[in-house]
């Protein structure tokens, strides 16, 4: 492929703000037409950082490197890890559809589910967006969670887990960490859904503004708060964390739910995402004042 233009992150930025504010595919399809996004936080992680090995270590083998799912999806255009760049991006939900599901108390509120319904249809829309725009002007590029061989897998520490986690992609591009629920906490907190796209160009990483993967989150920073466990109404999480395969089962139910109720197809339920400190910023104040600040912690130890 040859380079048209010089990609950095401004471009990148403004590419996934534009598509935002300008496509018609931005829309919760509901009687006003609310739009299902109205902003995005950034980050970009190098494909050879060493967060992927440790992933491959944390998560299971089986999740990809940046490398690996570029390689095996752009055979045309080799490359080394090190000029590959993961761009990830976080959609922060919008305050009245947050409100309307601090709302409910055992399935989502109508406004949640059309989010993860049509609002997910945007976020697929706009990974293909960023990945064909970089390839028209010459920049090979992959959306992992669009690649027909992506797929979930048996984890015997997560009892399951997938070969491309978009969170994980948003937690080494600088932003967000973990909380008790398994959500990551984002500058404009937890309730958001996630996208990525692995290219072969070179823009600075974002630096990793925390020293542990789960800084954000109160429980691990001071053993308060886990409003989080009673939000839940399967009780999925609890002081050990998050059953994956109890909110599966909930989310299962929820899909039966949303059929009958607002006779749509969809599902969703993220009532631990509302209600809650993290819901729509970092609640660990230390955390908080220092992103503000733009400081920056030492180095984090490598996951365990
Ligand atoms: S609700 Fe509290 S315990 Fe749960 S993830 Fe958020 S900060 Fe952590
Ligand atoms: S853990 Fe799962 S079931 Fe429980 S509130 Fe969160 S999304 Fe719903």
């Amino acid at each position: 492929m040859k380079n048209l233009v010089t990609i950095s992150g401004d471009w990148i930025k403004g590419l996934i703000r534009d598509f935002i504010a300008t496509s018609p595919l931005n829309t919760m399809r509901n009687k006003t037409e609310d739009p299902a996004w109205d902003d995005a936080l950034v980050g970009f992680a190098s494909g050879a950082d060493q967060i992927w090995q440790q992933y491959k270590e944390y998560v299971g083998p089986f999740h990809w490197t940046p490398w690996e799912v570029f390689s095996q999806h752009c055979p045309r255009e080799p490359a080394g890890a090190e000029e590959l760049t993961v761009i990830s991006w976080i959609l922060p939900q919008r305050e009245a559809v947050r409100k309307a599901n601090r709302r409910a108390k055992n399935y989502p509120s109508e406004e949640w589910a059309r989010i993860r319904a049509y609002g997910e249809e945007f976020n697929a829309a706009l990974r293909r967006h960023v990945a064909d725009s970089l390839k028209q002007v010459g920049h090979a590029a992959i959306a992992p969670m669009l690649v027909p061989n992506w797929t979930i897998v048996n984890s015997a520490r997560f009892s399951y887990a997938s070969s491309w986690s978009e969170r994980h992609a948003a937690h080494a591009a600088g932003l967000g960490t973990f909380g008790l629920c398994d959500g990551l906490i984002t500058a404009r907190g937890k309730a958001m859904r996630v996208g990525s796209v692995v290219a072969k160009i070179s823009l600075k990483p974002t630096p990793r503004p925390y020293s542990t993967h789960r800084a954000y989150c109160l429980f691990f920073h001071n053993g308060t708060c886990g409003k989080c466990i009673d939000r839940c109404p399967v009780r999925a999480i609890t002081e050990d964390g998050h059953d994956k395969e109890k909110c599966r089962q909930h989310l299962a139910r929820a899909r039966e739910y949303v059929k009958k109720t607002y006779s749509f197809e969809g599902y969703g339920c993220g009532l631990c995402q509302v209600g809650v400190p993290c819901e729509a910023g970092i609640p660990v104040k230390e955390a908080r004042e220092a992103l503000e600040r733009g400081e920056l912690p030492p180095s984090p130890p490598p996951l365990a």
